[in-house]
C-alpha cells in the first residue's frame, strides 16, 4: 500500500522518513514475523522508522486512532509481545546506529541495534558491552530488561553499564533520561522493560576486554556432573561466568554421532581475563569429567556469537526461577526429568550470578534480585496445540521440583505466565515505585504489550 493509499485512520503516518509496511505490502510477511514460531499476528501496519520524529508519528497515531501499539527491536520477545493483531508496530530495526566514543569510553547505541551488531563494532577498539547469549536479539529488548550473560559476574547486567537514554513517551515527549534528568524514569527502564516510553538511544559504559578466554565446554551429564558443574562456577572467580545446558546432545558437527540425543552440560565458559588465568580457573570444569568438546580457547569475544539461521524460528514453553545453588539431590531432580522426557529438545539452563551484578543495590534499578545467586530456566521444545499443553505440563512439574516457592522472576525470561509472576519479577517497593513511574509517564496504559505493569491508581502519586 503506498502512503497515499493508507486508510484514513493512517493517513497521519503518510511522508514518514521510514517505510510503512500494510497488508498488500510484498515484503508484509517477512516483516511481521517474529523470533519464535507459533506467534502468527497480522498488524495494520508495521512502521520501520528511521529517527524520533517516526516514533513520535506511530506513537501520536496509536494514541488517538485507538491502535493498539506494540514496540520491537530484535523481536525475540519470549511471549510475542512484540507484535499485534491489528494494531501498530514501531520496528526499530532500521534504528542500529552505533556512536563510538573510544577515548571516554561511551557509546550512544540505537535500540534496533542487535548485541551482534554491537559487539562487532566495539570489538575493534577492545571494549565490550554485557548482552546476553544470543546475538540476534535486540539492543532495546534486553537491555530494557536487565540483561544476564557471559560477562555478568565481571561486568555486571547490561543495565549496570546504562549512562542515559533518549526516550519517546506515550504522550509524544522525546526525553533525555539520565541520573539528573528525569531520574524515576531512568531508574524504572533499568529493568521495567517496555512500560514507560518508547527508548530510541542508550548510552553505555564501556568496558574494556583486552583478553578473554571462551567457547563451548561439552561434558557428559550426570547427577554428579551437573552438582559439581554448578559448584565450580559458584566457586570461581568472577571473571568467570558460565551458562550450563544440560540437554540431549544436539546433531552439532562438533559433536560425536554416537552422542547425538545423549544427555550432555553443553556449557559456555567465558572468562573475561589473561591467558593463565583462564586456564587456571577453567580448570575445574575439564576435570569433572573427560570432555566431549573442548572449544574453550583465547580468543576475539565476538566468537561467543556465531552466525545464526535468520530461519530458525522454535516454538517452546518455559519458566525461569532462581534457585540458591544445585546440589546433588537437585541434580538427580535434573537429570531425571530431562532423562524422562521424549521432547525432542528440552533444557535445564544453569546460570551462576553474583560477582559485579550482586554489588549493585537492590534498589538502585528496577532489577531488585540482585543476592540470587542462581538463575535457572527450564524449556521443552514443541509442535503443534496437542504436544504444547503436554510439554507445559512437564515444565511445570519439572520446574515446581526444582524451586516449589515462587522465589521471584528475571522478567527477561518469562512467557506468558500471568500478573502474579509479572509481580514476582519486581517484589515489595519495587513493584509500587514501577507503578508510579507507569502513573506519570503512561497514564492510559498505551504501552501494554510486555510484561504490563499497571499504573498506580491517581491517588497514589
Ligand atoms: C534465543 C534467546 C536467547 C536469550 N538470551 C538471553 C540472555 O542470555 N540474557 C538475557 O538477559 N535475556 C535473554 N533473552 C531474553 C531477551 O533478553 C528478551 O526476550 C528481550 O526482550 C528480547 O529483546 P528484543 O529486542 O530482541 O525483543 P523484542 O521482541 O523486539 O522486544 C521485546 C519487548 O521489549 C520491549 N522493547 C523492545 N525494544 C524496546 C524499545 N526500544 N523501547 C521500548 N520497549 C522496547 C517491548 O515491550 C517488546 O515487546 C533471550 C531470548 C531469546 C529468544
Amino acid at each position: 500500500m503506498s502512503a497515499n493509499t493508507l486508510p484514513p485512520s493512517l493517513t497521519s503516518l503518510t511522508s514518514m522518513a521510514g517505510r510503512v509496511v500494510t497488508p498488500d505490502d510484498p515484503d508484509y510477511d517477512s516483516t511481521r514475523t517474529v523470533f519464535y514460531g507459533g506467534i502468527d499476528k497480522r498488524p495494520s501496519a508495521i512502521v520501520r522508522v528511521t529517527n524520533v520524529d517516526d516514533v513520535r508519528r506511530v506513537i501520536t497515531t496509536a494514541r488517538t486512532e485507538g491502535y493498539e501499539l506494540a514496540v520491537r527491536s530484535g523481536g525475540h520477545s519470549i511471549a510475542g509481545h512484540s507484535t499485534t493483531d491489528g494494531g501498530l508496530v514501531i520496528d526499530l530495526r532500521e534504528m542500529s546506529q552505533v556512536d563510538i566514543d573510544p577515548k571516554g569510553r561511551t557509546a550512544w547505541v540505537e535500540t534496533g541495534a542487535t548485541a551482534h551488531q554491537v559487539t562487532e563494532a566495539l570489538s575493534e577498539h577492545g571494549l565490550v558491552i554485557g548482552f546476553g547469549d544470543s546475538g540476534s536479539v535486540g539492543v532495546g529488548g534486553i537491555t530494557l530488561g536487565g540483561g544476564i550473560g557471559f560477562l555478568v559476574r565481571k561486568f555486571g547486567m547490561t543495565i549496570d553499564s546504562v549512562l542515559a537514554a533518549e526516550v519517546v513517551t506515550a504522550d509524544g515527549r522525546v526525553l533525555r533520561v539520565d541520573a539528573t534528568h528525569e531520574p524515576d524514569l531512568f531508574w524504572a527502564i533499568r529493568g521495567g522493560g517496555g512500560n514507560f516510553g518508547v527508548v530510541t538511544r542508550i548510552q553505555f559504559r564501556l568496558n574494556p576486554l583486552p583478553h578473554f578466554t571462551g567457547g563451548i565446554l561439552v561434558l557428559p551429564a550426570t547427577p554428579e556432573s551437573i552438582a559439581g558443574f554448578a559448584a565450580a562456577s559458584l566457586a570461581a572467580p568472577e571473571e568467570l561466568s558460565t551458562i550450563g545446558n544440560v540437554m540431549p546432545a544436539p546433531p552439532a558437527p562438533f559433536l560425536p554421532a554416537e552422542i547425538h540425543g545423549r544427555l550432555v552440560i553443553l556449557a559456555f565458559i567465558a572468562f573475561a581475563g589473561d591467558d593463565e588465568a583462564a586456564t587456571q580457573a577453567i580448570a575445574p570444569f575439564r576435570a569433572l569429567a573427560t570432555p566431549i568438546a573442548d572449544m574453550v580457547k583465547p580468543g576475539p569475544y565476538l566468537a561467543m556469537y556465531p552466525p545464526e539461521d535468520p530461519n530458525y524460528r522454535p516454538t517452546a514453553v518455559a519458566r525461569t526461577m532462581f534457585v540458591d545453588s544445585v546440589d546433588i539431590s537437585m541434580a538427580r531432580t535434573i537429570h531425571d526429568y530431562l532423562s524422562k522426557s521424549d521432547a525432542t529438545m528440552r533444557v535445564a539452563q544453569l546460570r551462576v550470578l553474583g560477582g559485579a551484578m550482586a554489588r549493585v543495590p537492590a534498589d538502585a534499578t528496577a532489577f531488585a534480585h540482585r543476592a540470587k545467586p542462581m538463575l535457572v530456566n527450564v524449556a521443552a521444545f514443541y509442535q503443534g496445540d496437542a504436544e504444547r499443553e503436554r510439554r507445559r505440563a512437564w515444565v511445570s512439574a519439572f520446574a515446581r521440583a526444582l524451586q516449589p516457592r515462587d522465589d521471584g522472576a528475571y522478567v527477561g525470561f518469562l512467557t506468558d505466565d500471568g500478573q502474579g509472576r509479572i509481580r514476582s519479577a519486581y517484589p515489595g517497593a519495587t513493584w509500587d515505585r514501577l507503578a508510579k513511574v507507569k502513573l506519570a509517564y503512561d497514564p492510559d496504559n498505551l504501552l501494554k504489550l510486555n510484561q504490563n505493569i499497571p499504573p498506580a491508581s491517581p491517588g497514589s502519586r
